[in-house]
């Protein structure tokens, strides 16, 4: 799922995301055996925690070399080693490396509270005169300085011997919740006659077990074909359910216990609530602000939605001359027959262009020739043997390195996400990153992706180039991709609109027969893209709302389950399910806490980013260049209003956005 990001959500966590280096060292070498992680990470820690003692001791002068430059060191160190943790937490077919794994991480964020509730360091920085330094020297003093403030470093001893114990109990809660959901498979079973309208190669990949019955689980290579294509709705619901009942009960009471300490460290801090503390540091700056974002989308896209709706209904009335509403579990399904017939779109047929290793290469392709750079394999150790690696050339200089690690295994994190390896830091060290998907393909580089997999490919891929291409900062804090967090959506969602592009497609939308894609058949593709597109806002508009109200209240009053109701009575164009509980297995109302609105807000920008491409050419090396050295390269150097408005020459504007709700173009 694109919506799913772990990339940042660590980095949040540590005030200084920085890393020294033992310099002869690769960082990025991948352990395999579990006594050698255990001894590595003991250094790594070890080290950190000797070299944080030392900088509180510093009793000399201060000064951008004795303050930043130490404070740069602990940062990297704790980012290698915290960047590590979560990857092998989440990606490791070891489990003792898992578990260890997790233990690291809560260590690393248990010292980056205790480093950003340091005083005689917060003192320090305050007391580093910066006036005569590089504006990304002054821009780290002021950052810090805010950070410091945010971790409550000038609370009284009492009130931060409090945040530090809440933060360490939302540490192993979060990790709870995802853990949760990760374990949670449910299964349904079904009979053969019940797959019918599913594609040739899901029938084939399940077959009957020696009762003669089918096991369709919620991971989603099986989930996502089954709500698309299965015509028996009353499996289809069954599914859905079951897929709704993930982590329930048990994620119920750790969400709320997450919601509760949140809002107490918010208190602590004075702020109303957490929703106001985490918007106070993102673009949209407050959780009202949050709140009208939220209102205004739903609005803009009503009449799409009414439309969208409409035309579900009268096909579902085909199949059910009763129906009087359309379901939750009906909506993919539905969709899909639209397409088919109305806009003549059939997936299937789709599919068969999006062949696994030519969709890789060819992604890898697009991208250099976007961004004039090489990338080649490289030959380095890796957790598992279906992960590749490969390292990124800038005028024939590597610049940073990264694994694909593509296909589902047992107990690998499910959805796809960027993680993070190794942030760059200028002459010291090259960023390293992993993209983690659950693609098909495996053994077979001829498995059919659907299309949507390959926009989540390239999506992720996006993340993954924003973290190499601004691995070149001198002050950790700043590189990869350290930007707000409401704006680090934007150039992966402005990217995804490469994969609806005839031109690019037909270098790697070849079939089995090697024949390329028909330019009329992305033609069509486009048509039907933006098909549902009204219903499918109006529902990522409920999932802000619940993910903003979760954390924009008093926890005490607060059910769960009602204000979800209430939530998607609102705004969902879809009625809620008795006995489903979204909430138990929708990671990000902890990794994102009340910021899911994000997406959208990022999508506007990427809309109106887009629309320079658009006019130069997607694959203008001009316009990649430009794009590169003023988006993406500065990481979190500046203030991302302005990195928009260097690339466009004009702030940014809600216009193209509108347009493209409006006009479905
Ligand atoms: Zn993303």
């Amino acid at each position: 799922m694109k919506q799913i990001l772990v990339d940042a959500t660590i980095l949040s966590v540590l005030i200084l995301s920085g890393c020294l280096a033992v310099k002869s060292k690769t960082h990025s070498e991948i352990t395999c055996s579990s006594s050698a992680y255990r001894k590595e990470s003991r250094r790594d820690i070890a080290e950190a925690c000797e070299l944080f003692r030392s900088i509180e001791k510093y009793a000399g002068e201060k000064n951008v070399k004795s303050v930043f430059v130490p404070l740069n060191e602990l940062g990297i160190l704790l980012d290698r080693t915290a960047c590590k943790a979560s990857l092998y937490h989440h990606v490791h077919p070891d489990a003792k490396i898992r578990k260890l794994a997790e233990e690291v991480e809560q260590e690393i964020a248990k010292l980056a509270t205790e480093i950003s509730l340091s005083r005689p360091i917060y003192e320090a920085c305050a007391a580093v005169n910066v006036s005569n330094e590089s504006t990304d020297t002054q821009r780290l003093a002021k950052r810090l300085i805010r950070d410091f403030k945010r971790a409550g470093v000038d609370k009284s001893d009492e009130v931060r011997t409090k945040i530090k114990q809440l933060q360490e109990e939302l540490v192993k809660l979060s990790q709870e919740f995802s853990r949760n959901i990760t374990e949670d498979i449910r299964k349904i079973r079904v009979t053969p006659a019940e797959l019918t309208g599913l594609p040739k190669d899901y029938i084939e990949n399940h077959k009957p077990g020696s009762d003669g019955v089918i096991t369709i689980t919620t991971d989603y290579p099986d989930y996502v074909p089954f709500m698309q294509y299965a015509e028996n709705d009353q499996k289809r619901l069954e599914l859905y359910k079951v897929f709704r009942q993930r982590s329930y009960p048990k994620n119920e009471q750790v969400l709320k216990d997450i919601i509760t300490k949140r809002y107490q460290l918010a208190r602590l801090l004075e702020y109303r609530n957490f929703a106001d503390y985490e918007t106070e540091t993102r673009m949209i700056k407050n959780a009202t602000n949050a709140r009208d974002f939220i209102d205004k989308i739903s609005a803009i896209a009503e009449p799409r939605a009414r439309q969208d709706y409409a035309i579900l209904l009268k096909r579902l009335q085909k199949i059910n001359p009763n129906a009087t509403k359309v379901n939750d579990w009906q909506k993919t399904y539905l969709t899909e027959l639209v397409k088919q017939e109305n806009l003549r779109i059939d997936s299937k047929e789709l599919r068969q262009y999006f062949q696994a290793g030519k969709v890789r290469n060819g992604i890898i392709d697009m991208v250099c020739t976007l961004f004039n750079v090489k990338i080649r394999p490289w030959n380095t150790p890796v957790w598992h043997k279906s992960v590749r690696a490969y390292e990124l050339l800038d005028n024939e200089k590597v610049i940073g390195r990264f694994f694909l690690d593509l296909y589902p295994r047992e107990n690998k994190y499910k959805h796809a996400a960027h993680f993070t390896l190794v942030s760059g830091v200028r002459d010291q060290q090259l960023p390293v990153s992993a993209l983690v998907c659950n693609f098909s393909g495996e053994n077979d580089d001829t498995a059919l992706m659907e299309h949507d997999q390959v926009e989540t490919f390239l999506h992720e891929f996006g993340h993954m180039m924003h973290h190499l291409f601004s691995g070149n900062q001198r002050w950790i804090l700043f590189s990869g991709i350290s930007t707000e967090l409401d704006f680090l959506e934007a150039p992966s969602q402005m990217l995804e609109e490469w994969t609806w592009n005839a031109e690019i497609l037909k270098k790697f939308a070849i079939n089995r027969k090697g024949e390329i894609i028909p330019p009329q058949l992305v033609e069509k593709m486009v048509a039907a893209k933006d098909f549902g597109v009204g219903l499918d806002k109006k529902q990522q508009m409920f999932y802000a709302a619940l993910s903003l109200d979760y954390y924009n209240c008093d926890p005490a009053t607060l059910d769960l389950t009602r204000t979800m109701q209430a939530l998607q009575k609102k705004y969902a164009p879809y009625e809620y399910v008795p006995d489903t509980y979204f909430f138990a297995s929708f990671g990000h109302l902890d990794g994102y806490s009340a910021m899911y609105y994000s997406y959208m807000w990022a999508e506007v920008i990427a809309k109106d980013m887009f629309s320079q491409f658009e006019k130069a050419g997607m694959l203008n090396p001009v316009m990649g260049k430009e794009y590169r050295d003023t988006i993406l390269a500065p990481g979190g150097s500046k203030d991302a209003e302005d990195l928009v408005k260097d690339f466009l020459g004009r702030p940014y504007s809600f216009e193209p956005f509108a347009k493209w709700m409006e006009g479905g173009k």
